[in-house]
């Protein structure tokens, strides 16, 4: 799950990183009013799950109360479209007034999971800012990074040594230091994936303060977090992402045409493949899970049919806790509810197969049966692009 800025920021003071003044609003007025409380002048950002905001217009610098009005007029209600989100953007439904910072330098200082490494790792670099993804693909040497062995934590020898490779004299790397071993606890206490900080700046005046905030959750882990699942903003997400996750279904939207309902997430990745083979890009990824029944296939399926990218639907299903016959009766179920004609094709093996495909067959459905993934891929192309 992902936070809006001015929550990671607000999650960053509450452990003791500096955050700008800042308030959040939803209206031209309210913009207004709070840059003049700020004397004048403020920074005004679109609050939305993407990054690359300000090369897209949605960090502005405003010098009056008239400009901010104008230029939240402008950004609210309308879709922020960056390069880390699609064609249509995400929703601008607040903006964050802050008051302005003097910048001298922008750092970036971030912590992820690496998989080669197996744990967290501490990133940090010297050229933070908006440029942070042209660095690590042009000059990766100057991103820095520290493993942090999981039962030990991060040592203070590796903030040390990670500061220093920041440029930054004794006073400020001490100071730097400490900001990393805060973010550190906040990863681990909320059981984060992702946090960010770019830029961390150094004010003219000395202080590091925090002027972006990035905070992803990992999703198994918020219902031991109370307070992090009301943050949750199902706006800024995919819609048909967010109805499955209310469901409990693992779905993933994404470019091709190919539906696919598929029991078990490995078997769900194979069936990814198949289509590929085909030379048809899947739709998404579904995994309706082991003990689905009837009813939960056909809301699967028919987060399937409401996309309207799909044009067939693919079928890969081991019957052992989900039978065959249930999967059969949830999607005629599904068709029926939308009177969708979408032909189908399908694999099905394991409990009650003879029952599940008979149901199919006499559905009054379009459906190929496949008994390999070889035929299945064949079958897809048949129905052309
Ligand atoms: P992002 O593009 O979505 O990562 O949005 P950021 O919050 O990182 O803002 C983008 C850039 O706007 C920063 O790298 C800064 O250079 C600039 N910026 C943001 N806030 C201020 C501010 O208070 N003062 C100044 N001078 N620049 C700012
Ligand atoms: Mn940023």
């Amino acid at each position: 799950m992902k936070l809006h800025e001015f929550q990671a920021k607000n999650i960053f003071a509450e452990y003791g990183i500096t955050v700008p003044r800042g308030v959040v609003v939803k209206t031209p007025e309210e913009a207004s009013k709070a840059t003049q409380d700020f004397g004048g002048s403020a920074v005004i950002k679109a609050q939305v799950h993407a990054g690359g905001r300000g090369k897209a217009g949605g960090v502005q610098l405003v010098r009056s109360s008239e400009e901010a009005k104008e230029t939240a007029l402008n950004l609210l209600g309308r879709n922020l479209v960056t390069h880390q989100t699609d064609g249509d953007g995400v929703p601008v439904n607040s903006l964050l007034v802050e008051e302005l910072a003097d910048i001298d330098k922008e750092l970036y200082i971030g912590l992820t999971i690496d998989r080669d490494f197996g744990g967290t790792v501490l990133i940090g670099s010297p050229y933070g800012g908006m440029e942070i993804e042209e660095v690590a693909a042009d000059s990766p040497e100057h991103i820095h990074t520290e493993s942090i062995e999981p039962v030990i934590g991060l040592m203070s020898y590796q903030t040390r040594r990670l500061s220093t490779k920041l440029g930054l004299d004794q006073d400020k790397a001490r100071a730097t230091s400490k900001v990393m071993d805060i973010l550190y606890r906040i990863f681990t206490e909320n059981d984060c994936s992702l946090i960010e900080i770019n830029p961390l700046i150094i004010t003219q005046q000395g202080d590091i303060v925090a002027l972006d905030g990035k905070i992803d959750i990992e999703d198994d882990s918020l219902f031991r977090h109370d307070d992090i699942r009301k943050l949750r903003d199902r706006d800024q997400e995919d819609k048909l992402e967010a109805e499955a996750s209310d469901l409990d279904i693992a779905y993933v939207n994404l470019d091709g045409n190919v539906g696919c309902l598929v029991n078990g997430a490995g078997l769900a990745m194979a069936t990814l493949d198949v289509a590929n083979a085909a030379g048809a890009a899947p739709a998404n990824f579904l995994d309706v899970g082991g003990g689905a029944d009837d009813e939960k296939v056909a809301k699967a399926v028919g987060i399937i049919l409401s996309d309207p990218k799909v044009n067939r639907v693919l079928v890969n299903v081991f019957g052992g806790i989900l039978r065959c016959d249930i999967a059969a009766r949830g999607i005629v179920l599904a068709y029926s509810r939308v009177d969708s004609h979408i032909p189908l094709v399908v694999r099905m093996l394991g409990t009650n197969v003879d029952e599940g495909k008979e149901i199919l067959a006499n559905s009054g459905l379009t459906v190929t049966f496949a008994n390999t993934l070889t035929e299945a891929a064949e079958a897809i192309q048949q129905f052309g692009q």
